[in-house]
């Protein structure tokens, strides 16, 4: 929660020495105040298991700009990156995740929920990030089983020991880890044998072309085994189609996320969307009378 604040604080600094250093960036000043404003905000996907049951939701960042709108994170994220301010936003984003688990911790049916939150490779290697997670999840009494991080093969480029034995310690407190946008990386696939992974999620680009080629469907075959045999829970980006999902089923798949099965939205119209999905699901098919 602290260093939030002392982010915060750092923020015009950084600011005035990338201006000093590079050429000034508008966006990134905004950024900077976007957070403090309450421009920011956190959608939700819902995640489903292999028998429709929605298992969870990964949070995805949206900046309601006061002008131009809904801007979408891969317009910003690389801003915020190259102006050093992934600490503070990426900061912001595990706080209000704890913070959304304490509010569904309250109900019976979206206390089971898990919440997935992407983690920028800048932002996983920064010096305190570990102790503000468990900051966080300590502050807002949530159970760390539920909340998961979403890594990329970009926290690779770094050296491979210390990443190792970061995500270990994250791991030992109940925390899971994700390789997200699996197989679009330019890594090596040994590095499968040593990442303390949970969870690999496939790349929607694979998925679209599962059902696009022979090779297609060759290649997320492969994967999805592959990730079965190593022990990972195997979930399927960017389902679009009932033929995608029955595709990636028949694979093995365990979990899947995409449009078939609900677009990001607000955390009102998610809980409404879960309590819907499970009532449904609960109640037994109404008794037609004439
Ligand atoms: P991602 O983590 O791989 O998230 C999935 C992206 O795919 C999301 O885009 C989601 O809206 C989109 N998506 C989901 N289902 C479908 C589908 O069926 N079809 C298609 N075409 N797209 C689908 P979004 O929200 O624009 O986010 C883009 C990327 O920005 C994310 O990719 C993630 O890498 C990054 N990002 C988002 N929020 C955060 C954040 O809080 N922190 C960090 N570091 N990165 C974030
Ligand atoms: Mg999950
Ligand atoms: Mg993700
Ligand atoms: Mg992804």
């Amino acid at each position: 929660v602290n260093s939030i604040l002392t982010a915060g604080i750092l923020c015009g600094g950084i600011y005035a020495l990338q201006r000093e250093f590079t050429r000034p960036k508008g966006l990134a000043l905004e950024l900077c105040n976007a957070v403090h404003r309450g421009e920011m905000q956190l959608y939700f996907q819902p995640q489903i298991d292999d028998v429709g049951t929605i298992h969870g939701a990964e949070a995805l960042l949206r900046w309601q700009h006061p002008q131009r709108g809904q801007i979408p994170p891969g317009d910003f994220i690389p801003v915020a990156e190259e102006a050093g301010l992934m600490p503070l936003l990426g900061g912001w984003v595990l706080k209000e995740a704890c913070r959304t688990l304490a509010i569904w911790s309250d109900d019976p049916v979206l206390s089971k929920l898990t919440l997935a939150v992407n983690v920028s490779a800048s932002q996983f290697q920064i010096e305190g990030f570990e102790s503000s997670v468990l900051e966080y999840v300590g502050f807002y009494r949530i159970d760390p089983t539920l909340l998961q991080l979403e890594l990329t093969e970009s926290v690779l480029v770094h050296d491979l020991a210390p990443t190792v034995a970061k995500m270990e310690r994250l791991r030992a407190t109940g925390i899971s880890i994700a390789l997200d946008d699996f197989g679009t990386g330019y890594s090596s696939l040994s590095y499968l044998r040593r990442l303390p992974l949970d969870q690999l999620k496939i790349d929607r680009s694979f998925v679209k072309e599962s059902l696009e080629s022979e090779r297609g469907a060759a290649l997320v075959k492969s994967i999805v085994q592959l990730g079965i045999d190593l022990g990972f829970v195997v979930l399927a980006e960017g389902i679009e189609t009932p033929a995608q999902h029955a595709f990636l089923l028949d694979c093995g798949c365990h979990e899947f996320q995409g449009y078939l099965f609900g677009r990001p939205m607000r955390e009102t119209d998610f809980a409404a969307h879960v309590q819907q999905a499970t009532g449904a699901a609960a109640q037994p098919a109404p008794v037609r009378s004439r």
